[in-house]
């Protein structure tokens, strides 16, 4: 999509650290890291939200969840990670393309605030 900042990086038409990618995802680190591993995992299509998905999609986004496996595995965070999709105004989403954030290495507390 024409304005959208994680096509751009997609795209690799602005810089990112990129961290795994292949023909339906990518994923690069946080600008703003939470957590000492802090990655973001997009597909290449472009979807605003949870609620923009098509039953289509479904294989998509298990290839986010199954991508966040493999970084995880690579960045050995043996003791776990939370992956959270934050999606529409309350949740605080900020970026209107679906992304999963993937962060480790150190403890996380719940109920998340
Ligand atoms: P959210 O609040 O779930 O929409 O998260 C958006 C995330 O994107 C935030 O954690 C930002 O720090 C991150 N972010 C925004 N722009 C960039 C960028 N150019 N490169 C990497 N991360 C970014």
């Amino acid at each position: 999509m024409g304005n959208c900042i994680f096509c751009k990086i997609a795209a690799k038409e602005i810089p990112s650290t990129i961290v795994y990618e292949d023909e339906h995802v990518v994923a690069f680190r946080d600008l703003n890291p939470q957590a000492p591993e802090h990655i973001l995992i997009i597909p290449r299509k472009h979807i605003a939200r949870i609620e923009t998905l098509t039953e289509s999609d479904t294989e998509l986004m298990g290839r986010l969840v199954f991508a966040a496996k493999r970084i995880a595995d690579d960045l050995k965070l043996k003791n776990g990670y939370r992956l959270i999709f934050n999606n529409g105004a309350d949740s605080g989403q900020e970026v209107e393309h679906i992304h999963l954030h993937l962060m480790g290495g150190r403890k996380f507390s719940w109920p998340a605030g």
